[in-house]
């Protein structure tokens, strides 16, 4: 592709996508343009067309060129591989440039039905993308048990509360939640927390309050209206997010911006949306709303407020609407496209005015952090054994087991309430069991792991165990939660 780049223009990396992809796109393309905004497409492939040349990612090596290049991309939505492989090209891309922070703004647009009357709704949702139980290590224990890792770490939790705020200060907001299940989940959901607080100190100026996750979902439904941001984990992001969008009129409205330290991709909320797919149906606003969150994060805050008023002054006048919204009386994706295009230059009534800057984050480092500690123990060690015996049995052989070694048995939980000693819990056992060694007299070495191996050599030929986990504490703070029950 020979092309002479214009260096008063930005490059944008263009994938059109599958289904009602090409359509949104094309009308998104054509109003950006129309607006003066200075761009220039570089226009590539992913997804179906790709997956069929045999491509298992689904993603064209000249399109990830393309990215590396313009650091910048919108995208239509992209079909996932039929078939046993499930592979989804939208993933590729998220993974592969390690976007880590997902922004769903969502707000209450004129015209559009809403089940609570959201047209003053105006939240964005922050979600933190790569880790928690999507970093998807999972392990069948036994052929009964499953165990999936919910992986928290401070560097992550700090890019995404960081982007939650700086977010913020860009577009002049005043208040971030944190909604987490830091009451349960002490140290993963509660790392996040911690880590929330520490950064929230750093921005005196917008106000910091953490909210438990269910409690959050409830109040979206109830008192929407009194959130701004919610910067949240992974699984929690997932679900506020698609409830927070079911609040204004659904997905056809509901943008996003999936950040990285080095690269962005804009795109709907929406799937390819096949049912109506290639019949100018499809409604292009979600779409739009990604690239007016491009333009601004490219500094070209003048087209994208131009856009934005166009846009909602479009849906404001209610002659052109599409047909999720005006059913048999909307208009198709073209003419729709048309009618904003023409209003470029209106104001709209219902567009809240805000002084945007860029959002500012400092660059960050690929290099593995490691986190410092001046105090470092190892006190005990969890083993994870399959057993089908039953739970005396099988404490009793373990405390045999423990005879003259370091170790004492402290206790069993099955699936995280103790067991053995024997408590009265009615808790109905599994063939997986904690089995908490500690070392006697409450002793704490700095380096357990002989001590463990000569313990696994005693289990070995008795039990089979599938899994360790050291017990350890940092700075004489343990880093392991107790069970239920367990003292
Ligand atoms: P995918 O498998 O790619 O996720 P999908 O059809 O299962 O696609 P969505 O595209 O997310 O899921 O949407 C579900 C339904 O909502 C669609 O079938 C379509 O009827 C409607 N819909 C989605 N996006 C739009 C849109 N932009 N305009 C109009 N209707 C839409």
């Amino acid at each position: 592709m020979n092309r002479i780049h214009d260096p008063a223009k930005k490059s944008v990396t263009l994938i059109p996508g599958d289904g009602i992809g090409p359509e949104v796109i094309q009308a998104t393309r054509r109003i950006v343009n129309a607006a003066g905004a200075r761009i220039e497409w570089e226009e590539c492939e992913a997804g179906a067309r790709v997956f069929a040349k045999g491509l298992e990612t689904g993603v064209a090596p000249e399109t990830i060129d393309s990215i590396h290049r313009t650091r910048v991309a919108l995208k239509g939505p992209l079909e996932t591989q039929a078939g046993s492989g499930g592979k989804s090209a939208n993933v590729t891309l998220r993974k592969m440039f390690e976007t880590y922070g997902n922004i769903r703004p969502v707000r209450g647009m004129p015209n559009v039905p809403a089940p609570f009357g959201g047209e003053d709704v105006d939240i964005v949702v922050v979600r933190e993308n790569i880790e928690d139980l999507y970093a998807a290590i999972e392990h069948m224990q036994t052929p009964g048990v499953a165990q999936g890792l919910k992986l928290i770490t401070r560097k992550g939790s700090e890019k995404i509360i960081r982007l939650a705020f700086e977010f913020a200060r860009a577009e002049g907001r005043r208040l971030v939640h944190c909604a987490t299940k830091a009451n349960i989940m002490k140290l993963t959901e509660g790392l996040f927390k911690r880590v929330f607080e520490d950064v929230a100190r750093e921005y005196p100026d917008i106000e910091a309050r953490h909210i438990i996750v269910d409690n959050c979902a409830h109040k979206l439904i109830m008192k929407p209206r009194d959130f701004d941001i919610i910067v949240t984990t992974n699984m929690n992001g997932d679900i506020l997010s698609d409830l927070s969008s079911a609040l204004v009129g659904g997905l056809g409205f509901a943008p996003s911006a999936n950040i990285g330290n080095e690269v962005a991709l804009f795109e709907a909320v929406h799937g390819t949306a096949p049912d109506i797919a290639g019949q100018d149906i499809a409604n292009p606003t979600a779409l739009i709303l990604s690239a007016v969150m491009m333009l601004r994060h490219l500094g070209e805050f003048e087209p994208a407020s131009r856009i934005e008023n166009a846009l909602f002054f479009t849906l404001e006048e209610g002659r052109a609407l599409t047909r999720d919204v005006a059913g048999a009386r909307g208009v198709g994706t073209r003419a729709f496209t048309d009618a904003v295009i023409a209003n470029l230059g209106r104001e709209a009534q219902s567009c809240v005015r805000r002084e945007y800057h860029p959002i500012r984050l400092p660059p960050v480092s690929r290099e593995p952090v490691l986190v410092k500690t001046s105090r470092r123990a190892e006190t005990g060690v969890d083993v994870f054994i399959e057993s089908g015996l039953e739970t005396e049995a099988l404490g009793k052989s373990l405390e045999w087991l423990c005879e003259g070694t370091p170790w004492r048995l402290k206790m069993i939980s099955n699936r995280g309430t103790k067991v053995y000693p024997p408590s009265r819990a009615l808790s109905d056992c599994v063939d997986q069991w904690r089995c908490r060694f500690v070392l006697r007299n409450g002793a704490a070495l700095d380096d357990a792991e002989p001590a463990i191996l000569e313990l696994l050599r005693r289990l070995h030929g008795h039990h089979r165990w599938m899994h360790i986990e050291k017990l350890q504490e940092f700075d004489g703070v343990p880093g392991f939660t107790k069970a239920q029950g367990e003292e």
